[in-house]
């Protein structure tokens, strides 16, 4: 929660060493309610680290304040108090008081290495790390993703520690954040913070994190859970303290000692268990529990034994997890049973080593065991997670989450938006354009990270943002990429693109073939290839699509001659028909009639009709996929308008005159359209134009120039198409040419 960022320190705005011991008098009580904190676990702490680091943040933050109006100096001492809460050692402590003040006052990190060390440097550094991540996305998949990235880019689990004390106070202080603010940071709190300490086992924080973000998200229901339970508590204390005593006499007699405490539910777990289980709150009967504590394992099950002989078991509610620990190390023993006065009473009993665990997770068995008296013998928490994992077989819920060290063959990048990818070790940008979007890989031209231009071959970091720049005149992925790209995904892509390319660069020169042997026979032979019958001829050689056989044709597996013959046969029995109006000899320029043919022709369908003469209307030009309206004009058959047509509109007034029409199937017809190409002038441009429209396998029936004073090229175009489909393509083709800056069709005037 950045209050102010200043810009980067001068070195001689910083304070030197000595000044580092001058404890500011004003905020002198602060550190002494710190270092009672600290005490309490930790009979001799780093009295003069803590005391600098104090100074430090201070100094640091100078006279910056909180949202709540405070000064500063509170948040960083909150942190560290969170800290002592987990009993950290001493330079968590130090470092927790400095966590901010590279993100919010610009110190430079070198001061901080000079002043505390590399050790302190590299906590505050990974905690800066993660202050500048932000969760923005709804999804539980980029939750999960968040919480991966924030394992991974922790080069220490204490910055993990440091960073959920941090979040810890700021949710104590969230009340002064605007509504919005307070809800985005509650919900980032539930769905990444809360599982994250869950994951480190660290229960004491996860609680607290939970309620405080519940209290703000839903503050009526929270109010409502916190007065019912309010109202039952002299009852629930009355309930425990009988049970407890009784229990107490019980154990004692069998000769086992244990520490037996009452146990509060938190306010979240009863919400979620109204939530997840429809249940009112007076079913959700284990309200209330007993804690036993006893020396070891052997006892756990003893006190379980007695528990069960003096109160009835519940059936199905006995759970042992100590022989199968929780995948965060969880250790304990539930069972639920009836109590006195035939209530339900739930019980946990476990070993004080367990409850430190359950309590405190990482902290308690990696962290504090670390300092000094550190347990050779006992392999870290960690290292005994690891070794749970390989011995049982179902470990997947923690492994998939947390790898902690493991994660080092992943990075984890930010797209703009803010969300997360996660990519192999030694990822480019151009893997991660491929894990965007395909069309954003095949149209990289370039790459940004963090806001920089970057050379596509650089590998990405954790944290990095990273953005694509594309163009669409992109030729597409080059070879060189296949030796930079670490990603399966995106090796696939390039090597299909490569493939799609080849198959295009056959199926044209197949159609090139065909296209000059026709030709040579005499044929009209863009006419041809764009006819209803081609498809016919297709068949007749064993091809679904006309491209199939291009590409036969084009790698040689088809000889020419075949395909050739089968034409003039199809030819010569079209001569004797009346020939079909696309192969007509196109060559008017101007047009004076509208085209005319009968409705199945053009692939027309007429309400109430079977075939009917129709024509097209020469004002807008419709072709297959327009919508369009039919006009029924007096012995000259129905004029097919677009509907959106300014004549069509105007003949409104007459509606009995309008019939019902629509396109069905492909009625084989090429149709002419007009467009219009505006762009600015060039040597070769309309070069360029011409070839873009003959590789697209249109007609040009005809077309103008025009060259504005300005440079500005409009050239119009008189096209034959087979459908709006295709006129789209070749309108997308024309806007990749250079300097085009628009294409579009003209649809009347
Ligand atoms: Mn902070």
């Amino acid at each position: 929660m950045a209050q102010q960022v200043s810009e980067t320190r001068l070195p001689a705005d910083l304070p030197d060493g000595a000044a580092l011991t001058q404890v500011p008098p004003e905020y002198a009580p602060l550190l002494d309610d710190l270092f009672a904190a600290v005490e309490r676990y930790d009979a001799e702490p780093d009295r003069e680290l803590i005391t600098r680091a104090f100074v430090a943040s201070c100094l640091l933050h100078g006279s910056q304040s909180r949202k709540s109006g405070e000064a500063y100096i509170h948040h960083p001492v909150g942190t560290a108090l969170n800290a002592a809460e987990l009993k950290l050692d001493s330079g968590t402590i130090a470092a927790a008081l400095l966590h901010d003040v590279v993100e919010d006052t610009g110190t430079p990190l070198e001061w901080i290495r000079e002043q505390f060390g590399d050790d302190i440097a590299m906590l505050v550094d990974g905690v800066t790390k993660l202050t500048k991540m932000h969760f923005t996305s709804q999804e539980e998949e980029q939750a999960e993703n968040y919480r991966k990235m924030i394992v991974a880019m922790a080069t220490d689990i204490r910055v993990i520690l440091i960073k959920l004390c941090d979040r810890l106070h700021n949710m104590h202080t969230l009340c002064y954040l605007s509504k919005q603010k307070q809800i985005q940071k509650a919900k980032e709190t539930l769905e990444v913070y809360a599982p994250l300490a869950h994951r480190l086992g660290i229960h004491n924080l996860k609680w607290q994190l939970e309620d405080l973000a519940f209290a703000s998200l839903h503050p009526r229901k929270y109010q409502e859970i916190q007065k019912w339970v309010a109202q039952r508590r002299a009852d629930r204390e009355d309930y425990v303290e009988q049970a407890e005593s009784f229990l107490h006499a019980a154990l004692e007699q069998a000769g086992i000692e244990a520490e037996i405490s009452g146990r509060a539910k938190h306010f979240y777990s009863i919400y979620m268990k109204m939530v997840r289980g429809g249940k009112e709150f007076n079913e959700i009967f284990d309200l209330t529990g007993l804690r036993v504590l006893v020396e070891n394992v052997k006892d756990c099950y003893g006190a379980v034994g007695i528990i069960h002989s003096i109160w009835k078991p519940i059936p199905g509610r006995f759970k042992d997890y100590i022989a199968m620990p929780k995948f965060n190390l969880y250790q304990s023993l539930h069972t639920t049973v009836i109590g006195p006065g035939g209530k339900p009473l739930e019980i946990q009993i476990r070993t004080f080593d367990m409850h430190q665990t359950a309590e405190f997770g990482v902290a308690a068995h990696w962290l504090y065991k670390a300092r000094g008296d550190r347990d050779q013998d006992k392999p870290s928490w960690l290292h005994q997670m690891m070794e749970w994992q390989s011995e049982t077989g179902d470990p997947r819920e923690f492994m998939d989450t947390l790898r902690i060290d493991l994660f080092e063959d992943e990075v984890f990048v930010f797209t703009p938006k803010g969300d997360v990818k996660s990519l192999p070790m030694g990822s480019t940008p151009i893997d991660f354009a491929f894990a965007v979007h395909t069309d954003v890989g095949n149209h990289t031209v370039g790459a940004k990270v963090n806001g920089r231009i970057v050379p596509l071959h650089t590998r990405l970091n954790s944290g990095d943002i990273v953005e694509i720049v594309t163009s669409k005149s992109s030729r597409g992925p080059s070879r060189d990429w296949l030796d930079i790209v670490h990603s399966p995904r995106a090796r696939q892509k390039i090597r299909q693109h490569f493939r799609r390319e080849q198959r295009e660069d056959s199926v044209q020169s197949g159609r090139d073939l065909l296209q000059e042997a026709l030709r040579r026979e005499g044929l009209p032979a863009q006419k041809v290839l764009t006819a209803k019958v081609f498809g016919r001829i297709c068949k007749d050689v064993g091809y679904s699509k006309p491209d199939d056989l291009f590409l036969a044709l084009g790698s040689g597996r088809l000889p020419v001659r075949t395909v050739v013959h089968k034409v003039m046969q199809r030819a010569g029995t079209m001569k004797e028909a009346t020939p079909p109006p696309e192969m007509l000899p196109s060559r008017p320029v101007r047009e004076v009639e509208e085209p005319q043919a009968l409705s199945g022709e053009f692939g027309i369908a007429v309400e109430g009709m079977s075939d009917i003469m129709v024509r097209m209307a020469k004002c807008c030009k419709p072709i297959p996929g327009d919508e369009i309206v039919g006009y029924i004009s007096l012995g000259k058959g129905i004029t097919i308008h677009r509907h959106d047509c300014k004549n069509a509109l105007a003949l409104m007034k007459n509606p009995e005159r309008f019939i019902q029409v629509g396109w069905k199937g492909l009625g084989g017809m090429a149709f002419r359209v007009e467009i219009m190409i505006e762009a600015l002038d060039r040597s070769h441009l309309l070069e360029d134009v011409a070839r873009t429209l003959s590789d697209s396998g249109v007609n040009i029936i005809g077309g103008s120039m025009q060259t504005l004073p300005d440079g500005v090229v409009r050239d119009r175009f008189t096209l034959e198409v087979g459908d709006v489909r295709q006129l789209d393509n070749i309108l997308a083709n024309i806007r990749g040419i250079e300097t085009v800056y628009d294409a579009y069709r003209v649809v009347s005037g």
